[in-house]
């Protein structure tokens, strides 16, 4: 027999949960097709293992520095066996709150991996559902590299699962996932080496941010092995062993990470009975108003190709269910402003134009950067303080900041607001008639010269 539903939504993760709860409470009759745990890749394999893991990390920190604010200095002993259990146990309540939410709205929500059938109708099993409106939410999945022995390796799904810390471990990359999980398990007692292909991480920010951070990492005491590139990945009694094309290879490990990116969920969604066609990279094409090539079917989050974070699939999810079912017509994603955070150590918050793109975009004589170091006062007693550092990129005689970047204590926490202000087209004069907090390190935002 088939269902009907007015929308179905495939996939139950971050935007797929949103748009199906907004479109119910609207009062579409919904429908959630979810193949994993609920949350998704956030909740699940993302966003939330890994602040906790930060926290952590964070917290190791902190404890290093007690000495120094008149505390006997203690050597705590990390559990990395407690903090995982804790942790499943809190991602198990929220799996139990996302399927309660979907409940308390009237959802439906089926077990299983959807494919299509026909433009408007999928097959879970051996179910058959049809519906007027289908999303495909379906998210994406860690990119694993074509060399010999790849599969010995791990990617961030397998560093989730680690029942253990690892003594030493190799992560192999140069965007948010490498230069995160391995500040986190430098933080909490392994021995790191980061291998990336370029002379940098972080290719895409500000020159700033990957600067401060590459300085601040090898302080800490993190092996950066830059212009390498893996062949081969080999087990040795000793350990794992990393071969690089110029012969060179990192041996004793226990574990090595691939951080190397992550592909669409698209390939096995029958997308040729929609008559929708993925990019060559697997992304399924959509308009600024979610729309693919099949009317009436709609992409949000990591299986298109827009930033992969999941306030952006969560907003892209709730404007297309209050477009379709809440009659405003015009409600669509605006990525013009998209804030993000990098939970390095110290982290990273960046919003806008970097300092070369607005140059590219505006020109060399219209931008203008305002930029700061200093040592945070949190820091003021350590004998190597890690330093934050500020920019501004403002374009025009009025000097309208079209970007802001920031590597320090408490970044990640400080960027919301400015992202609000940088949304509402704000000024440096704006930023200059602001009142300054004192003694905060957010003020020097506000006090740059
Ligand atoms: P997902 O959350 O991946 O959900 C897709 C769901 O669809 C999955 O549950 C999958 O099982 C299901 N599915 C797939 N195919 C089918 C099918 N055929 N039928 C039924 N169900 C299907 N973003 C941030 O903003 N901040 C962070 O700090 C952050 N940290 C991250 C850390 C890591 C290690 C990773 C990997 C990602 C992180 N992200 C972060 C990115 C964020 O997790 C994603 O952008 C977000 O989860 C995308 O949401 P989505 O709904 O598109 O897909
Ligand atoms: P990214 O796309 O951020 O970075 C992957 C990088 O790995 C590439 O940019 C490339 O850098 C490098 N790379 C690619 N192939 C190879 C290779 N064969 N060998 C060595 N290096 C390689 O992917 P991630 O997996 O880190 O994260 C995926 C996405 O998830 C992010 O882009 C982000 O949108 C999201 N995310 C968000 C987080 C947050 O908000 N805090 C945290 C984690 C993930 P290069 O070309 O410079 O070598």
């Amino acid at each position: 027999m088939t269902q009907s539903y007015d929308l179905i939504v495939i996939g139950g993760g971050s935007g797929g949960i949103a748009m199906a709860n907004r479109a119910a409470r609207y009062g579409a009759v919904t429908a959630l097709v979810a193949a994993g745990p609920l949350g998704g890749t956030c909740v699940n394999a993302g966003c939330v293992p890994k602040k906790i893991y930060w926290n952590a990390a964070h917290l190791a920190g902190q404890m290093k520095m007690a000495g120094e604010y008149g505390f006997d200095t203690i050597e705590p002993r990390f559990h990395w066996e407690h903090l995982k259990q804790q942790r499943d146990t809190y991602i198990g309540r929220l799996n139990d709150r996302y399927a309660q939410g979907l409940d308390g709205n009237g959802v439906s929500l089926i077990r299983g991996h959807a494919r299509f059938s026909g433009a408007h109708r999928i097959h879970v099993g051996d179910s058959t559902l049809e519906a007027a409106h289908i999303l495909i939410a379906t998210g994406g999945h860690p990119v694993w590299p074509d060399i010999p022995g790849a599969e010995l390796g791990i990617t961030s799904d397998g560093f989730f699962a680690l029942e253990s810390r690892p003594r030493c471990v190799a992560v192999v990359g140069a965007g948010y996932i490498a230069v995160e999980l391995a500040g986190v398990l430098h933080a909490l007692g392994s021995d790191v080496s980061l291998v990336m292909r370029r002379r940098h991480f972080l290719n895409d920010f500000d020159p700033m941010l990957r600067e401060s951070l590459m300085d601040a990492m090898l302080r800490q005491g993190i092996s950066l092995l830059a212009q390498r590139e893996v062949r081969e990945l080999e087990k040795r009694a000793d350990g794992l062993c990393l071969h690089f094309h110029d012969g060179d290879c990192l041996g004793g490990l226990d574990a090595v990470i691939w951080a190397i990116g992550r592909r669409p969920n698209s390939a096995d969604l029958g997308l040729e009975f929609a008559n929708i066609t993925a990019d060559p990279q697997g992304f399924i094409p959509v308009d600024a108003f979610q729309n693919t090539d099949a009317p009436g079917v709609y992409a949000v989050g990591d299986v298109t190709a827009g930033p992969a974070l999941t306030p952006v699939a969560i907003a892209a999810g709730r404007r297309l269910a209050d477009r379709i079912f809440g009659n405003q017509t015009e409600r669509h994603l605006d990525t013009l402003v998209v804030p993000t955070v990098i939970f390095s150590h110290p982290p990273i918050a960046t919003v806008g134009l970097s300092e070369a793109v607005a140059k590219e975009q505006y020109g060399e004589e219209a931008v203008k950067v305002y930029q700061t170091t200093f040592t945070p006062m949190f820091r003021a007693f350590a004998a190597e303080p890690e330093k934050t550092a500020m920019k501004l990129v403002t374009v025009g005689r009025e000097e309208k900041v079209v970007g802001l970047h920031a590597i320090g204590d408490g970044v990640d926490e400080m960027l919301q607001g400015f992202a609000v202000a940088l949304r509402m087209g704000a000024t440096k004069q704006d930023l200059d008639d602001t009142i300054a907090i004192h003694p905060t390190s957010a003020e020097e935002f506000v006090t740059m010269r």
